[in-house]
């Protein structure tokens, strides 16, 4: 069996701790005879399973008992409605910072009013925008904003300030890399395939005291449903949540927590950045105080070249390395389950390139 180094945005690569210990639990998963897949959500099996994975996350992200966690469906790209649908009345202030936040504008017009209240649209998203309490609108009912850039390479290193606002935050690809104050946020949302576990499960975690019966929106829609119902007011995705599940375990008991992993996951990354920083062919167009330590862009400058990259680079086993088609070249998606050694072996085939192509 050779396993490929798999630097893909999403879904991406797993612990394989996790994919070893799923393997072992395929066909008689918690002495039930059964693979979870196999199991009734209204098991007692199950609902142990979907006990522990919540109670392992709200330890590991310290989060307070005023906070839900629940299992959606949907994806991220569901969120960008749902929000507006439970919590738009006056207007949202919406930061655009990508792909990401564009998809939210865009879902969010639809339904009230939709500031922007910064952009950086006009440098290809390479840096966040500023704002100051006085950007924001006077009447807006909360600020939203993508935490982690997938695309583009780029994180927010301090909250945008929201005083007297709810803030909503899309963490899909930065969600566990680091400790995170929950109480700064009304709603987090993430999709899983990256830091989480498989597509399919949609993380929301919400302040409870925003949970609210509705007489119009559809139940489905509605965040209340799924506080009420422990994520299964319907089928969830079983397997998905599982297999959360055993990330969560390993992050704390194969890591020890996530400021350990925060430590880990910034020397991978300062390792890369230091390596395109020092480099003559290689580059990386973003703000360095505005950097990912998630999603690392890199360009050679010359299109060709950058194909030649990623061609030689899949044929050496680092897969998934191509660039997003809206910014080109390569990017290395370096979420948890990225081991250090993935990094060191990447640049120095990056090295080998370089004096082969200079
Ligand atoms: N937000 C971010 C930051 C993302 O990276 C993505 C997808 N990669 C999405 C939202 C959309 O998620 P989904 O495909 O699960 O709808």
């Amino acid at each position: 069996m050779t396993r490929v180094y798999n630097f893909s945005a999403g879904p991406a690569c797993l612990p394989e701790w996790v994919l070893n210990k799923a393997s072992e639990e395929m066909l008689d998963a918690h002495q039930s005879g059964m693979s979870v897949m196999e199991m009734s959500h209204r098991s007692s099996e199950f609902e142990d399973i979907l006990n522990t994975a919540k109670a392992r996350l709200r330890r590991l992200m310290n989060i307070p008992e005023d906070y839900e966690i629940l299992f959606l469906q949907g994806g991220g790209s569901m969120q960008f409605s749902m929000i507006p649908m439970n919590f738009l009345k006056n207007g949202a202030d919406i930061i655009n910072t990508g792909q990401w936040t564009k998809k939210a504008i865009a879902e969010h017009k639809k339904l009230g009013k939709t500031n922007v209240v910064a952009s950086s649209a006009e440098d290809n998203f390479t840096y966040i925008p500023k704002i100051k309490q006085s950007d924001l609108s006077e009447d807006s009912d909360y600020v939203y904003i993508c935490e982690n850039n997938t695309i583009y390479g780029t994180k927010y290193k301090e909250l945008p300030p929201h005083e007297g606002k709810m803030l909503m935050a899309d963490l899909s690809s930065c969600i566990l890399s680091e400790p995170t104050d929950v109480t700064k946020y009304d709603l987090i949302f993430a999709g899983a395939q990256k830091n989480i576990g498989p597509a399919g499960v949609t993380l929301v975690i919400i302040k409870k005291d925003l949970l609210k019966d509705s007489d119009t929106l559809p139940s489905m829609l509605n965040y209340k449903t799924y506080a009420d119902n422990n994520s299964m007011y319907n089928t969830p995705p079983t397997y998905g949540i599982y297999i959360c599940g055993l990330v969560f375990e390993w992050l704390e008991d194969v890591i020890g927590g996530l400021e350990n992993m925060q430590k880990i996951n910034h020397q991978k990354a300062n390792l890369l950045y230091d390596y395109i920083d020092s480099s003559s062919l290689y580059s990386n167009p973003v703000n360095k105080e505005d950097r990912s330590y998630m999603n690392v862009p890199f360009v050679t400058g010359d299109k060709e070249l950058d194909a030649k990259f990623v061609k030689e680079a899949k044929e050496a086993g680092f897969v998934n390395i191509k660039g997003h088609r809206t910014v080109g070249g390569m990017r290395a998606s370096i979420y948890n389950a990225m081991p250090l050694e993935g990094i060191e072996t990447l640049i120095e085939f990056m090295k080998k390139f370089e004096a082969e192509n200079a």
